[in-house]
């Protein structure tokens, strides 16, 4: 027979899904002798069945809690419903995954007009016996009945208004007695009913109660922000009464092991004398500091540092403990890991690593890989008060304040005079690089969080928010709107790239650190990893940072980003505009040197460690000015008719990548003859460059087999033919993963783009499907994720899965990785591995997420 109802004594602590998290430990507690009122748990099946039948308890459940209370009568020698020794319980909820405050519990059950004369002749305690009694029939009332708090409420301000008094503690039995007969009126006036008498129906009323509150407003949102399956259900406890409420002796308190703020070694809580359960947290009297406790009642703050000692033991980890002392006898009333902030949640780690608690594998395990990564942005300092204007998508964590300015060639002259702006735009294009860089944060109206300024701010880790459609843009009065605020260029902003937000005004930052405690963990997690981390860089400070946040090589280096420098700029169009070879052939020989220059620059930071360069991808006509109405009458009317000719309706599907070492292969010969000079000039310096030469977009053997020839070509007339310069491709096209094997024979590595991929597996526009409809698609559960956020297994994921099988039977030396976003995501990180991946390659700023992240999985 399935059990609905089990003892503590009779629970363990491996019975989390079915007793709860606070039955399981109350249960684990009790075997192991500490002193925990007794007590039995309703299973969350029960819950779950009581939904099934219909909000009904059934008759099994019934009996069951019956029985249970018999034996917890012989367990206590207390009677309930008795006129003598009654005993009084508490009704608690308590699901599987803590749920702090989220759903009700009702205390001193069991009390009536009868019961209350037994608990005063026992306690010889007329005021604390009918305290007990007021405060059983608000939370009945309130829980059970669904009485609003404040009808209570007011009527107690009142009593203590007309005798002057300013504290609970200080109102009279009399009071309080009279306070009863008020409250059971009000019962009356609003259910029609007398408050009940009868104990069990109490009792009943009350397991209803909880099981009822696992659906409240703010459990279900609790929920849901938490991803916490509705399905689970909340077990209920019922326990007998301690109170903390019977004089001087007496207290409650709340105390965490840790300090879960900075995680330092020492307890951390508050307690009250003279006082029952939610008083500590109620703001009714100020709690007074747990070490205070060491003073008041030394012994049992004695005892109490013992037990949670004990408890730290037990349970490994940082522990948020519930206890009142009744009569200078302490009891534990919960216990369970505490909540802490992301600083904290490392600090705790790190010692308990040093205590011998827990192995380095256990603490790698417990690490939150997406918080670690978050903690190393600038953030908004938490206590400070900030106006809310508009949210859109947190797109780049960090918070940057500044001036507004709405052109990326201001934000830069801005920058040059030294101060901070934010870059607020309608969207952005690669033309406005210069001032993402100069930009403390960007915000865009448009694009979703793999849109062009979210990709390239995380890339610097810029903060970023993008998608705020509250936004609109007024060019003719040069301002922008937010609802009924116009903002001027100039004025004043905050954009927390973390949560999303726009804030009026500047607001006090906090620094980003990598403290020792996340060096420490980022150590353990090199000895686990299997996975090689790269980093995404274009340049040598990013590339130098990234090597400080444990990069082993630059696993994508894209070039596009060098020709946009603004004194390149017309050099490039230049090249692209040209009509003849020779014209094209001088333009380029323009750009060599500058090349040249880049990749020294790169490939010195990255001294003795790879550097996969990536030939030009995009469209060309990105690098050109844009073409409308207002613009075209003022510029040559040849360079008009090039740019309109060079216009595409699908440039991602257009003329890029690869495709422009076949039409243009003079291009792509400066590039890899720029690597070859750099690559020279490092070597004659004595250094260690080593370079890899990537070609994008590759979707049939042919095109590689006639660029690598290419490519080969040149690095042997510059006479690097013996350096084995790795030449290898991206696989992001659908094809490219299905022809592996064939590609293989030409490419000694294959670097997964899976930003591409995605975007060609899917038919998904990665520049506008977030916006219209993905947002949608994952609201509805259409899709369990954004699949540019998250790698979509299932789909993209078979493709890799078959690029490298394929790829690696007819190469057996191929090298694979991959360099799309999901290089730093944790999720896709753990695909990565499963599928023997050689390395993952991300931004920078997600390095340490990425080596957490690779040695989860790998332990
Ligand atoms: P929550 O999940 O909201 O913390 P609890 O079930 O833990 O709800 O109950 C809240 C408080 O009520 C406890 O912290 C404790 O102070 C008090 N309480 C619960 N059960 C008892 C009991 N058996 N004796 C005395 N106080 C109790
Ligand atoms: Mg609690
Ligand atoms: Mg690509």
């Amino acid at each position: 027979m399935i059990r609905n109802v089990l003892l503590f004594s009779e629970g363990s602590r491996e019975m989390r899904d079915v007793l709860g998290g606070k039955g399981a430990n109350l249960a684990d507690m009790t075997n192991h002798g500490l002193p925990v009122p007794p007590g039995f748990t309703i299973t969350t099946a029960s819950c779950n069945r009581y939904y099934e039948e219909g909000q009904r308890l059934q008759k099994a459940l019934i009996d069951e809690v019956e029985q249970a209370m018999q034996q917890l009568e012989s367990m206590t020698g207390k009677v309930f419903g008795g006129k003598e020794n009654p005993l009084l319980v508490s009704v608690r909820s308590g699901a599987a995954i803590s749920m702090p405050g989220m759903m009700d519990t009702i205390l001193n059950l069991g009390l009536n007009d009868e019961t209350v004369q037994g608990l005063i002749d026992q306690s010889k305690d007329k005021r604390f016996a009918l305290d007990c009694y007021r405060r059983f029939i608000q939370m009945f009332g309130n829980v059970v009945l669904g009485i609003e708090h404040h009808v209570f409420e007011i009527r107690l301000q009142a009593l203590k208004e007309q005798a002057d008094l300013t504290d609970d503690t200080q109102v009279t039995a009399e009071q309080w007695e009279q306070l009863v007969s008020e409250y059971k009126k009000l019962i009356k006036k609003h259910t029609k009913e007398d408050f009940p008498q009868d104990v069990k129906t109490q009792l009943l009323q009350a397991i209803e109660a909880v099981f009822r509150s696992w659906n409240n407003q703010r459990a279900k949102i609790y929920r849901k922000i938490n991803n916490i399956p509705d399905s689970i259900g909340t077990a209920v406890n019922v326990q007998m009464m301690v109170f903390g409420n019977l004089g001087d002796d007496c207290g409650t308190g709340v105390a965490f092991t840790r300090n879960p703020s900075t995680g330092e070694k020492k307890i951390f809580g508050e307690f009250l004398v003279n006082a029952q359960g939610e008083d500590v947290v109620a703001g009714i009297r100020t709690p007074r500091p747990i070490a205070e406790l060491a003073q008041t009642m030394p012994a049992i703050y004695e005892q109490f540092v013992q037990l949670c000692n004990l408890l730290e033991h037990t349970y490994k980890d940082m522990q948020d403990i519930e206890f009142t002392v009744e009569r200078g006898k302490l009891y534990i009333l919960q216990t369970r890991n505490g909540k802490r902030t992301s600083q904290a949640s490392l600090k705790i780690l790190v010692d308990l690593v040093d205590e011998g608690v827990i192995d380095t594998k256990e603490a790698l395990r417990r690490v939150d890989a997406e918080q670690l990564g978050q903690s190393l942005h600038r953030r908004i300092d938490p206590d400070a008060k900030v106006e809310v204007a508009a949210t859109g998508l947190p797109a780049s964590p960090g918070s940057g304040s500044g001036s507004i300015v709405f052109t990326a060639d201001h934000a830069e002259e801005q920058m040059k005079k030294g101060l901070r702006t934010i870059l607020v735009r309608p969207e952005t294009t690669p033309e406005d690089i210069h001032g993402i860089l100069a930009a403390e944060a960007i915000l865009t109206a448009r694009g979703g969080m793999t849109s062009h300024a979210a990709v390239v701010a995380r890339g610097m880790g810029k903060p970023c928010v993008c998608g705020c459609e509250q936004l609109s843009f007024d060019p003719e009065n040069n301002c922008l709107w937010i609802g009924e605020q116009a903002l001027k260029e100039g004025d004043w902003i905050t954009v927390d790239g973390s949560t999303g937000r726009v804030i009026l005004g500047a607001v006090p930052m906090i620094d980003p650190e990598l403290t020792e405690e996340m060096k420490k963990i980022l150590e353990w997690a090199d000895q686990y990893r299997k996975l090689l981390v790269m980093s995404n860089a274009d340049n040598p400070v990013d590339a130098r940072r990234s090597v400080e946040y444990g990069a082993q090589g630059v696993g994508l280096c894209r070039t596009e980003h060098m020709f946009m420098d603004p004194e390149r700029i017309p050099v490039v169009q230049n090249m692209i505009l040209a009509d003849s070879f020779a014209d094209r052939k001088q333009a380029l020989d323009q750009l060599l040197p500058m090349q040249e220059e880049d990749f020294y620059g790169i490939l010195l930071a990255m001294d003795g460690l790879p550097v996969t360069i990536r030939l030009l991808d995009p469209p060309l006509h990105e690098f050109l000015p844009r073409i409308d109405e207002t613009t075209s009458g003022s510029m040559d009317e040849a360079i008009v008719r090039k740019v309109k000719a060079l216009h595409e309706s699908n440039p991602m599907l257009g003329h890029r990548g690869c495709r422009l070492g076949i039409t243009y292969p003079e291009i792509y010969e400066m590039q890899v003859n720029a690597i070859c000079r750099a690559t020279k000039r490092l070597i004659a310096g004595g250094m260690n460059p080593i370079p890899e030469i990537m070609i994008p977009l590759i979707g049939h053997v042919n095109e590689l087999r006639i660029l690598r020839e290419m490519v080969e070509r040149v690095i042997q007339k510059e006479g690097l033919a013996d350096r084995n310069i790795p030449i290898g491709t991206m696989i992001e096209l659908p094809r490219a993963a299905v022809t592996a094997d064939q590609i293989a024979q030409h490419a000694d590595f294959f670097s997964f783009g899976t930003n591409d991929l995605t975007q060609t597996t899917f038919a998904f526009s990665r520049d506008d499907a977030e916006g219209k409809f993905l947002q949608v698609y994952v609201d509805q559960e259409i899709l369990p994720a954004n699949p540019f956020m998250t790698l979509d297994v299932d789909g993209v994921g078979q493709l890799i899965r078959m690029g490298v099988e394929k790829g690696k039977k007819t190469n057996a030396q191929l090298k694979t990785g991959i360099c799309g976003e999901h290089g730093g995501d944790p999720k896709s990180i753990a695909f990565c591995h499963e599928v023997g991946l050689k390395y993952v390659s991300c931004s920078p700023f997600r390095l340490p997420i990425a080596r957490v992240a690779a040695a989860q999985v790998a332990i």
